[in-house]
Parts: C-alpha cells; structure tokens; sequence
C-alpha cells in the first residue's frame, strides 16, 4: 500500500477501514539467505538496501525485543555531516544525502526537518580546529559555514555570549543538519523491507552461532535454529555479547548514554546547538520539549538506565551556554546502551568466520549514520566487497596501524 494525500482523504470518508499493519508478523523459516541479528535501524535498513538495491530479499531480521526498543527509539535525533577525517566525512555525508531523499525514497513520513546544527566556538584554537574541520566537509561535497557572533545573535538571541568562562566566540553551522523521528525512521526501513519480502521476527533472541569447519551457517535463536549462507550482527549495544557467542572479543566497550525531554514550551530553539566547551546538545521537538543530552556514564554496563551525577554535569552544561534552561522542568529521561570503540568509529566488516559479518562501534553517534551504514553493510553482504565510503571500517585497522581516531582521544572509549 502506497501512502498519500489522496489515500488519507479517502480512508477518511470510508471509515479508516482500509489501512493494513504495516509489517507482517511472520514466523521464522528454516531456512534463509540472510540473517541480520538485530532489528534496530541499522538492522533494518540494511534489510530494506539488501532487497531494494541489491535484490536480496529472502532475508530475516531477527529481534529479540520489539522493533524500535533500542537505541533507534532512544536517541536524541540529531543528524549532521561535520566530520574531520577522510575516513568518516565521505560516509557520513553519503548518509546526510540518503537521509534527505529518504522519506520520498521509503513512502514513509519520517518527519527530516534540516533546521540546522550550530557548534559553539569558545576560543581561538577552537575556531582554528572549527575552520580546519569546515573544510574537510567542503573537500567531501558537505556544507559549512563559520558564523561570527552577530550571525550567532540573530538565531539564539537567549544564550549566554559574554559568560565569563566560556564566552561564545563563533560557531560552525550546517545548514543541512537538522533532526529526524527516530523510530519513524525504525517503522519506515521495516515497512519498505517487509513490503519487498522479508521477514521481520520480533521477540526472537539470538542465543548462539552454528559453526561448522570454520564457517557460520545460521543460528540459535530462542523460537528455534535459523539456517543461513550468511549471518550479519547489528546489535549496538550488545555487540561484544552476541559475538563472544561466536568466540570473538571486540574492540569494544558498552557504556550508557542518557537523554532528557523538558515540559512544552513556544518555539525557541531554532535548529540544533552544542556546546563546544563541555558536552551538551540541545533541539527543540516539534511538541515543544527542549531535547537534551551529553557524555555517557564513565562506567561500562548493559544497563538501560543511567545515574544521577550525568544529570547534574549535563543541566550544568546547558546553564553554561543558555541560563533561560534553569527555568524549565525536566519531564522525563532515559538511557540506552552505547558500543563504544577505542578508536570512536564504527565496524562494517567481514569476520575471520567465513559467513560471519559485523556492523558495531557506532559510539553515540549512529543514528545519522543508520541509512548509510546500512546502505554499505548492504553492499558488503551482496558483493563481498567493501563499499568505497565504508572501506576505512574494517576490523583489522588497529593491527594496521590505522585507526580512525575522529576526537583524538586515544583508546579511551569512554571519551569517545
Ligand atoms: C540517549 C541516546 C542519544 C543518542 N543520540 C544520538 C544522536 O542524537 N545522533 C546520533 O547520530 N546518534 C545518537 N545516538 C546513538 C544511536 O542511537 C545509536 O548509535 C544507533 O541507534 C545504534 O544502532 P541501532 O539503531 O541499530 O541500535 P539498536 O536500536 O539498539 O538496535 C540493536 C538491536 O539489537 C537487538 N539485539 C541485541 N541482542 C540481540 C540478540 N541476541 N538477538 C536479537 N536481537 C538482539 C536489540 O534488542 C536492539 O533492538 C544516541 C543514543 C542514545 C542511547
């Protein structure tokens, strides 16, 4: 079923009675091509690229939850292309220009909205490293701009320009970075990937790999053994626990990342802001909530809540920059479970186990990168090859001497 204007007008005068579930509920075959483990965006839009642009469709994607109850429904939506390195500017700007065709690409209304992301500047080595950074994006075909502080004061008259400590300086501004519902975009790849034949397996927890001769052959699942020719895992935060299933430890660690929404207010917030001398972004949702977050909880866990000194070092970074913020009640908050690498980029890699592939590492970024990297893992899973913008992602990069180290924090993964 395609979605429109004129459908919902007619849908209106026929009672509603004609719209259908917009994904099946199938269950698992014996047998399949491929079997992607983990139904979050990732998961998800590499299913729907496999069968759209690569005409894989006997595909499952096996969840052990319900679709949209990780990460994909957790984040704080923002999406931008204001990367550094050769090795990440490339992609994630192929994810801004997938991300700006997509609702059209889907038929799926994932509410794009491209306000703006402004990154603070706070001092003049900041703006060097700022300046540096805007042109890497132009060198990838991505926007930036520099703004001065009047071009700062017509957008965000509220924040705090003369703070004794951390004056704003400047800022980086990409239009095109905006942000996009997040589980939309979930619901979206699962409808367009159902739509086209595959099977979407909720409440189905993998539990183990068979490996047979060195090779990945499908795998336990809590409704029963799966048989595939090849098995690829995107499970974020639980990836360094479904590999160990298969013998591997990752270069990874799990740590919690939390988010806040305040009460409803009028618009105030134009775009996205960040702070650029501490870690605090802030937009504002279409209902009116300011929607907030910073660093993660130094301590690793699988934990799905975090604890209360975040909270307090994150409220302290948004009345650093925008002191109005005091004034609003806090609503709610949640936190979902990052897979931190020590480098802080993500994996789109075959493994040493011959049908064995993994997605992981995305940190707390990957929720801009969810349509390229499925895009590529795609790419990787039909050709065996590595897509020309993912080609950086491999596991093997730490032996190589090549890690794609984006803050230069050094194997540190919690200050990634
Ligand atoms: C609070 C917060 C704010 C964030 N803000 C941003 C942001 O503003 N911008 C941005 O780019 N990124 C952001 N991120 C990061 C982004 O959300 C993640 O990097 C991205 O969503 C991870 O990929 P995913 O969607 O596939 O993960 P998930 O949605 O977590 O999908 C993984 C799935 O695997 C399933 N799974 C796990 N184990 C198994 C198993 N054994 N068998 C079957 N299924 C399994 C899980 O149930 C889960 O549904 C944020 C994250 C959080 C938590």
């Amino acid at each position: 079923m395609r979605y429109s204007a004129f459908r919902i007008f007619t849908e209106g005068l026929t009672g509603n009675k004609g719209w259908k579930p917009v994904w099946r509920e199938p269950d698992p075959k014996p047998e399949y091509d491929v079997v992607i483990v983990g139904g979050g965006g990732h998961g998800l839009s590499t299913a729907y690229y496999l069968a759209k642009e690569f005409g894989v469709t006997n595909v499952a994607v096996v969840e052990k939850g319900w679709l949209g109850s990780g990460n994909i429904g957790r984040n704080t939506t923002i999406v931008r292309s204001n990367y550094l390195l050769e090795g990440n500017q490339p992609f994630y700007e192929l994810s801004m220009k997938l991300w700006e065709g997509l609702e059209q690409d889907f038929n799926y209304n994932a509410m794009v909205s491209q306000r703006g992301i402004l990154n603070l500047i706070h001092s003049d080595p900041q703006r060097d490293a700022f300046a540096r950074r805007a042109n890497a994006m132009r060198l990838s075909g991505a926007d930036s701009e520099l703004l001065d502080r009047d071009g700062i004061r017509k957008m965000c008259p509220f924040l705090d320009f003369d703070n004794a400590r951390f004056p704003i300086q400047g800022a980086l501004w990409q239009r095109r970075g905006g942000t996009v519902r997040h589980d939309a975009v979930a619901w979206g790849y699962a409808r367009g990937a159902d739509s086209r034949g595959v099977d979407i397996i909720q409440n189905c927890e993998v539990t183990g790999f068979q490996i047979e001769n060195g090779a990945c052959r499908g795998v336990e699942t809590s409704r029963g053994a799966i048989r595939a020719r090849k098995v690829a895992v995107c499970v974020a935060g639980s990836s360094s626990r479904v590999m160990a299933k298969a013998g591997m430890r990752l270069p990874i660690e799990s740590h919690v990342l939390q988010a806040f929404v305040s009460e409803g207010m009028k618009p105030v917030i134009p775009g996205v802001i960040t702070f650029g001398a501490g870690h605090f972004y802030v937009s504002q949702s279409d209902k009116g909530g300011l929607v907030f977050g910073g660093d993660i909880d130094g301590y690793n866990t699988y934990a799905q809540r975090g604890n209360l000194p975040v909270v307090e070092d994150v409220c302290e970074g948004g009345m650093a920059i925008m002191p109005m913020i005091g004034r609003a009640r806090l609503l709610r908050m949640w936190g979902g479970v990052m897979d931190m690498s020590m480098d802080g980029s993500p994996f789109i890699d075959r493994t040493h186990i011959d049908g064995l592939y993994f997605n992981g590492g995305w940190c707390y970024g990957g929720f801009k990168a969810t349509p390229a990297s499925g895009y590529c893992y795609a790419h990787l899973l039909a050709t065996d090859r590595p897509h020309e913008t993912a080609k950086h992602y491999r596991l093997g990069r730490f032996r190589r001497g090549a890690p794609i180290d984006e803050k230069g924090q050094g194997a540190q993964p919690n200050l990634h």
